[in-house]
């Protein structure tokens, strides 16, 4: 029999016995490995219950105990690392080392959301009037909930929980239904850890789930990751329902490479961040912008060679650069992409279609594709393609390189490559994207700064981690306090008041 992943409320893993359901795939083999179930509104509703019911003990716990129990988490998901890990690859498809990374930079933001004693300090003034202190604290919202993508299982849902736990809120994560297993897993490990029962819950679903979520009056905040289309969606939804939302979208990030740039090191940037992990991350490069046709003629040459090059096969395998997308229909719409660039007069370098892993012959792969001559007006250069297709869209001098990254739609992340500081430091001034590499090809800040995408990239107003998680969490009460003598009487006063 098929094995049900359960839900994770209240404390404890919940299976439906009926209702509907949806197929977790193993994208190596192109089987199922699971099903998922897909809560209905009630489901949903008896999970805000639960978290509505256990936040006012939770918040009412001190910061520095609430800490405590992510430091325990902490030692708990080290423990656990291959086993969570191998749980992740199996499900999404990317590989193990790059399974571990995706638990590893969602354990960075718990280690900085420990820090919440410090994090959560308001600001004290005294004798702001005379006689007259005045105060701020942060306090949790209440219950809030998390909508997560597909392509970071682990790293999404723990920035999301680590800084709303540790202020103080209830949790209510709705993960990807395709890889939905490991959340269930860092459910049980956080209970393991000390948190309290109905504080970090996972429920399965699709757009029903998700609707609840975004209607219910008793959730406070949306954070969503996920495309733009979707973000949109999840944005004005939540906040026409009077909900604090921060919603991720999809991204096109561009590699300038100037004509000082070393081009090995260039070459071997772009194929780690253009091709790893199938090109399903939200801040792989899928656009090298060569300046000048020299530099163009170079950088093509060595691309072909190394894509020529790389492994693909099972995510579990030990010897793959990259592992099988994460769904069939994920490989139909790259191989949709791939034919409107060809179509488009793009030239094709390397083509990926139709590649066989021997003994794997079902698996969801696609092998990597590299187009030359791509034009703005492209479908392969406008749109999000999110998989191993990078393509070279030349620029015939430094102001049109920027000015492609700048114009474009989406704007989460960019880089140059270049030994010229003075470029750098123009283009880090001027680019009009959120997070920008100067040598770095996947510039994501660490877990003490914050992220998030500009333009078509990002909707809401805060980004996640960093101190902006804090505030995002908490809302500000403001006390103004003043103790006058006993018997000491200044009379009404009909006027608004004014420090004095
Ligand atoms: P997706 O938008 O299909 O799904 C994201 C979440 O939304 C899932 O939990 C899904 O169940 C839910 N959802 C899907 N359709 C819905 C609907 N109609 N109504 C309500 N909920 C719905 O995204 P995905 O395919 O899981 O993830 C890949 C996308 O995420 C890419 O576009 C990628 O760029 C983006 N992403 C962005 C960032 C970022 O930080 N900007 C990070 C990671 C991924």
């Amino acid at each position: 029999m098929t094995r049900i992943i359960p839900h994770f409320v209240g404390g404890s893993l919940l299976t439906p016995k009926d209702g509907r359901f949806g197929d977790v795939f193993d994208p190596s083999e192109g089987t199922v490995q699971a099903r998922v179930p897909l809560a209905s509104e009630g489901e949903v509703r008896r999970v805000i219950d639960d978290a509505e019911a256990a936040q006012p003990a939770w918040a009412a716990t001190n910061p520095q105990k609430r800490a405590r129990v992510l430091l325990r988490f902490l030692d708990l998901v080290q423990k656990n690392m291959t086993e969570l890990a191998t749980l992740l690859s199996s499900e999404h498809g990317k590989t193990f080392d790059d399974a571990k990374g995706d638990i590893q930079r969602g354990l960075e933001v718990i280690e900085f959301a420990a820090g919440a004693p410090h994090l959560l300090k308001g600001e004290y003034s005294t004798e702001a009037g005379t006689g007259i202190d005045v105060y701020s604290m942060r306090q949790p919202l209440g219950v809030v909930a998390a909508i997560t993508p597909f392509n970071f299982p682990a790293m999404i849902p723990l920035w999301k929980a680590g800084p709303a736990i540790a202020a103080g809120n209830a949790f209510v994560l709705k993960p990807s239904e395709r890889d939905p297993s490991v959340p269930v897993r860092l459910a049980e490990l956080f209970l393991e850890a000390g948190l309290p029962a109905g504080i970090f819950n996972v429920v399965h679903g699709d757009k029903e789930a998700v609707d609840t979520l975004l209607t219910d009056p008793r959730i406070q905040a949306v954070g969503f990751v996920g495309s733009t289309p979707i973000a949109e969606y999840i944005y004005s939804t939540a906040t026409a329902h009077g909900k604090r939302a921060q919603c991720f979208g999809g991204a096109k990030n561009h590699m300038i490479v100037m004509p000082d740039a070393d081009l090995d090191q260039v070459a071997d940037a772009l194929i780690g961040s253009g091709y790893g992990s199938a090109g399903e991350r939200c801040m792989a490069i899928s656009v090298a912008v060569p300046v000048g046709d020299e530099t163009a003629e170079a950088l093509a040459a060595k691309l072909t060679e190394r894509v020529g090059q790389l492994r693909v096969g099972p995510s579990l395998a030990e010897d793959v650069d990259y592992g099988p997308l994460v769904a069939r229909s994920a490989v139909e719409r790259v191989e949709d992409y791939i034919q409107q660039g060809i179509d488009a007069g793009a030239t094709l370098l390397a083509d990926g279609r139709g590649l066989a892993v021997a003994g794997h012959e079902e698996g969801f792969y696609l092998g990597p594709t590299l187009f030359d001559h791509v034009t703005t007006d492209m479908s392969i250069y406008r749109e999000e393609i999110f998989g191993p297709v990078l393509v070279i869209a030349r620029a015939a001098d430094y102001e049109e390189a920027l000015a492609m990254a700048s114009d474009h739609e989406f704007g989460n992340g960019v880089a140059i490559f270049t030994r010229d500081g003075d470029a750098a430091r123009d283009f880090t001034a001027r680019v009009n994207v959120g997070m920008v590499g100067v040598n770095v090809p996947i510039p994501v800040p660490i877990a003490y700064f914050t992220f998030g995408g500009w333009k078509r990239s990002g909707f809401g107003d805060l980004n996640q981690h960093g101190a902006d998680a804090f505030r995002f969490y908490t809302k500000t009460k403001t006390v103004t306090s003043r103790w006058p003598a006993h018997g000491v009487r200044d009379g009404a006063s009909f006027v608004i008041p004014t420090m004095h």
